[in-house]
C-alpha cells in the first residue's frame, strides 16, 4: 500500500530523528524499518529474518531482535504485545503513548498516539512506555 516515495520519505525522516537523538540508523536497523514500513500490517520477527535471508549477509537473529529493540526504543516502531509483532510507527516524535486498534478478523492495525496526558498515574510513577490496544473489526470487515 505504502508509495515508494512515502517509503524513501519515512526513511529519511527516520534518519533525522536518529541524528537529533545522536544514534545511528545502521544499514539492518534501516532495512528492518524498510520492512515494517513496506508491510500492510504488523511483522513478526520471524517474518522479518525470512525476508532479510536472500540478502547479501544472511542476518543472524540476534541481530534482527536487536535492531528492532532499537527501533521501538527510538520511538520508530511499536511491538503489538498481544500478536509478539511490529509495526511501523507512522507518527515519527508526536507525544504520547500508541494506541492501536487491532482487527481480530484480517490483523489489520490502525494507530494513533494518545495526546491525553495520562490520568490515574501512581505519584511518583516515571513512565517510559506504554501500548494500548484495542480490539474488533475493523471497518473493511464489516463491510464484508
Ligand atoms: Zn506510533
Ligand atoms: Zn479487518
Amino acid at each position: 500500500m505504502t508509495l515508494h516515495s512515502d517509503l524513501t520519505h519515512s526513511l529519511a525522516e527516520a534518519e533525522a530523528l536518529c541524528a537529533r537523538k545522536g544514534v545511528s540508523l545502521t544499514p539492518i536497523r534501516k532495512r528492518v524499518l524498510e520492512l515494517l514500513l513496506d508491510a500492510d500490517g504488523p511483522v513478526k520477527a520471524y517474518d522479518l529474518l525470512a525476508q532479510l535471508k536472500p540478502g547479501a549477509g544472511a542476518a543472524q537473529p540476534p541481530t534482527v531482535y536487536r535492531a528492532l529493540d532499537f527501533l521501538v526504543s527510538t520511538g520508530l516502531a511499536h511491538k503489538v504485545e498481544s500478536l509478539n509483532a511490529y509495526t511501523a510507527c507512522i507518527h515519527g516524535e508526536e507525544a504520547g503513548g500508541p494506541v492501536l486498534f487491532i482487527c481480530e478478523k484480517c490483523g489489520a492495525v490502525q494507530e494513533q498516539h494518545a495526546h491525553a496526558k495520562l490520568k490515574d498515574m501512581p505519584e511518583g510513577f516515571q513512565l517510559t512506555r506504554s501500548v494500548v490496544e484495542h480490539y474488533g473489526l475493523c471497518a473493511n470487515c464489516q463491510a464484508a
